[in-house]
């Protein structure tokens, strides 16, 4: 093989372009002056138009646990009532940081693989008089499952519970829309399908969150959205702090080439590549561990064969052909392995996906069905030719 970087088909960081990584590349930037205030501006109208939302938007120098973390701190007060519903790995995580703030937190949970319903949350919050706040995942990164934030927003916004959405993998790659939804507070980052690095947060915040924050009494400081929103809304907009001014200039480029592919045709892309990794992996006679995985435009989750620790079909894809795909996550260590579909990508990378993973199976002595994996995603690339006339998504 020759010597090249590794391509990584994990679900963040992703690859990112060479004009994103030239501009991190750049000369320093002072954070107080009026090239970073330009820059800061950029960013939060690229963050509004991708979360399609007119709100005001924080910018913090953290990975995207940090923009969660921050959404909680901001937006309640000691021993409030919330409500997390949880899918998976991150939907877990938003819990623990509601019980390290203190909060008294019912969890409605699914079985990993499945997907919430809109009704049961209206159930539950039926059941929580003085619900303060619903948080839930918009894509869950550990199975691949995609939450209908739509119809989850509808049953929120018949309460008065704030709705708190963790669409760190999520935005960009599947459908959504902050202000036509309704959702309060949307969290997302840097390292996903935005496709820069990793170390920016972004979070939106309602006019409604807004009013929470400022009765809202959690202990906060690095992450206040009052000392925020006040340095972003000075003459020369800043941060408070000492931002990550070389992320910061990468993801300004990759908000540029987003705005000039389109939010919608890049969910569009990211849900083709999604379908063609399927049909390939089902192909192989591979099972997709979610069970409506219609709309998993970040990332497949599939499951090992009987018996086989699934961390050595990552291991081997990775030693063989540099290619990184990721293992299974919590209690989905060693029984799945997930191919990212996620950020600066396209058909190729997948089709280069399916031919490691069928070579690694047929390697490590696994049942595979082969040479119908890439022919399988190839069919679904060359019905979308047809379909787009010759201008396809990916
Ligand atoms: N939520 C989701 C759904 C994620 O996929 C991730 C990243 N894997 C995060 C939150 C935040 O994780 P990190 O702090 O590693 O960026």
């Amino acid at each position: 093989m020759i010597d090249r970087p590794e391509t990584l088909l994990t679900p963040g960081p992703v690859p990112v372009s060479p004009e994103v990584l030239l501009a991190q590349g750049s000369p320093m930037l002072y954070h107080r002056g009026p090239v970073f205030s330009e820059l800061l501006a950029d960013v939060a109208d690229g963050i509004r138009m991708l979360l399609k939302t007119s709100a005001p938007v924080v910018i913090h120098s953290c990975s995207g646990t940090g923009g969660m973390e921050s959404a909680v701190a901001n937006s309640f007060s000691p021993g409030d009532k919330v409500l997390v519903v949880s899918i998976g790995n991150f939907g877990e995580r938003f819990a623990k940081i509601c019980r390290a703030y203190g909060l008294d937190v019912e969890v409605l949970e699914y079985p990993w693989g499945e997907e919430a319903r809109a009704e049961d949350v209206g159930r539950k919050l039926s059941e929580i008089p003085q619900c303060k706040g619903v948080l839930v995942t918009h894509s869950e990164t550990s199975t691949g499952v995609v939450n209908d934030i739509e119809s989850i927003a509808s049953v929120v916004r018949e309460t008065e519970a704030l709705l708190i959405v963790d669409t760190v993998s999520g935005a960009g790659a599947c459908p959504f829309e902050m202000d036509a939804w309704g959702v309060d507070v949307a969290v997302t980052g840097s390292q996903k399908a935005m496709a820069a690095s990793p170390g920016a947060a972004f979070l939106a915040v309602s006019e409604r969150a807004l009013q929470a924050h400022e009765r809202a009494r959690l202990p906060r400081f690095y992450f206040d959205w009052t000392q925020a929103l006040e340095a972003y809304n000075r003459p020369n907009h800043e941060c408070p702090w000492t931002p990550a001014t070389s992320v910061l200039m990468g993801v300004r480029v990759a908000l540029q080439k987003i705005r000039e592919e389109g939010v919608d045709r890049m969910v569009a892309r990211h849900a083709l590549l999604g379908k063609a990794t399927r049909a390939g992996l089902q192909a192989m006679g591979l099972e997709i561990f979610a069970s409506s995985p219609e709309r998993a435009n970040v990332v497949t989750c599939v499951r090992a064969s009987e018996g086989v620790d699934s961390s050595k079909i990552v291991s081997h894809v990775r030693k063989r052909f540099g290619l990184v795909i990721a293992g299974g996550q919590g209690k989905l260590k060693g029984k799945v392995f997930r191919i990212g579909h996620l950020g600066w990508v396209d058909r190729f990378d997948i089709l280069r996906a399916l031919a490691a993973v069928e070579t690694a199976f047929v390697d490590l002595g696994l049942p595979v069905k082969e040479g119908t994996g890439v022919q399988a995603a190839l069919e679904v690339f060359q019905a979308a030719d047809r379909e787009h006339g010759g201008d396809p998504p990916a």
